[in-house]
């Protein structure tokens, strides 16, 4: 199965799957990331 990416619109064999938070903390949504975004993503989250 193929993913397409969330940030950048690739398709990706290997799909991490994330999860989006609101504002408020509430969850909103899952979506796939690819290694390179995913990475980034993680990066984003240490700030
Ligand atoms: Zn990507």
């Amino acid at each position: 199965m193929r993913y397409t990416c969330y940030y950048c619109q690739k398709g990706t064999e290997t799909g991490h799957s994330i999860t989006l938070y609101r504002d408020n903390g509430v969850e909103d949504r899952f979506e796939v990331l690819c290694n390179s975004c995913y990475s980034d993503w993680l990066l984003s989250l240490k700030g």
